[in-house]
Order: C-alpha cells, then structure tokens, then sequence
C-alpha cells in the first residue's frame, strides 16, 4: 500500500464545471460553495454545520460535527485521475458501526458529469457507482445472509454476504442526498452478476450501488484546492 507521499503530484487541472454557487452557512455565515446543482446536503467546512439545500436556500439540520481527519490519499476539494479520467473529490459520509468507522468519498468526473464513490475501509478501496433504486420496500430483518434474494424486478438473484448497522457519523463537502448526522443507515451486501452489490437504506431511500475494487495506483491525486 503506497503512503500519502509517494502519490504522484499531477499538478493543477482544469476545474470546468465545478464552483457553480456560492451559499452561506445559516449557522455561521462562511461561504459555503456548490459544484453540482443536483447535490442535497452541504457542510460547512468552518463550523460543520449539515444543510439540505431546499430550492433555493440552505436548512440548517443536526449536530455541527467536523469529520476528524486521520489521513487519507483523498481529500475534499481535491482532483485527481482514474485511468485518463479526471474527477474532483466533492465530499463524503461517514460511517460508524460496533467496530469502528469507515469513509465513502464522493467523486464527479469532469468529462460527463458522472458521479462515483470510492468506500475507504481500513486501507481498502472500492469503486462503487450508484444504481436505479429498489422500488420494492426492502424487508432488512427477512433478508438471510448466505442466500440469493430477489429485491425486485431489477434486482434479481443478490446473494447476500452481510447486513449491518450504522450509524451518519456525518459529511463534508457536498452530497447528493439529504444526510443528517446522527441518524442510523443500514446495509445490505451481496454480490450481484459478479460484482460486488451495496444497499443503503437511508431515511432517504434504498439506494443500490455496485463496485470494483480500486488500488491505489490506479489513480492520481492533485493537491486541493480549497
Ligand atoms: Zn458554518
């Protein structure tokens, strides 16, 4: 696993398409920028404060919580390549569960606007695209692990390997769904026509993703640029 330091510096890249707004924090007033107009939840990166972004204007919601930083390769505000692909590393969510705590970085790649999240667990890394959500309501407590469940008529045939619970430790930067610190998330893993399957179940929806493994030399990172 390459440290921090021997990431190759890529130096400064365009940053079309990001910085579109400017709001204020309606706990402290700080300026608080807006990259992608289809984001939700904003944070403060002065006073932590979550807001969800209602039309046109912010609603303070939560706890003020900054993320403690114990350093990663990502960064928000920062940009980087996969492949010969740049994207800017917009935000992310924590998670808490019994044993710890693991980061999801949310990423928009600047050729077309996509966006990805790299979950950043004990110093392993996946690449997961978010998916089309489960319309069925998902039943977490009759889910049996070490099955093949169908969720609906899309997701079909998930073998599941793990449920858990966790709990938004809280964000930063921008995300694109509404977030509230504190409030519990659970998750249901499996695999799914071999890739590897994770449902959210936030308050805000059942939101699937499917994933690949990513290393680390697979990317470049560029300093930040807040
Ligand atoms: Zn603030």
């Amino acid at each position: 696993m390459p440290s921090p330091g021997s990431l190759p510096n890529v130096g400064p890249m365009p940053d079309a398409a990001l910085f579109t707004r400017e709001f204020e924090c309606p706990s402290c007033g700080a300026p608080v920028p807006l990259a992608r107009p289809g984001s939700r939840t904003l944070v403060c990166g002065y006073c932590g404060q979550t807001s969800h972004l209602n039309a046109d204007s912010l609603q303070a919601v939560g706890e003020k919580n900054l993320l403690i930083d114990y350093g990663s390769v990502f960064q928000t505000g920062q940009q980087g390549k996969l492949g010969d692909r740049d994207f800017a590393v917009l935000g992310r969510m924590r998670f808490d569960y019994e044993d710890g705590f693991w980061d999801e970085w949310y990423l928009q790649f600047l050729d077309d606007g996509s966006e990805a999240w790299v979950q950043e667990d004990d110093g392993s890394f996946v690449l997961f695209q978010e998916q089309p959500r489960v319309e069925q309501p998902v039943d977490y407590d009759r889910i049996e692990v070490g099955r093949k469940v169908d969720l609906d008529e899309t997701w079909t045939q998930v073998f599941i390997t793990s449920k858990s619970h966790a709990r938004v430790n809280g964000g930063e930067g921008e995300l694109p769904f509404r977030i509230v610190p504190g409030e519990d998330a659970t998750f249901v893993e499996g695999i799914w026509s071999g890739k590897i399957f994770s449902l959210e179940l936030l308050a805000e929806g059942q939101i699937p993703f499917l994933g690949t493994l990513l290393k680390l030399d697979q990317i470049q990172l560029s300093p930040a640029f807040s």
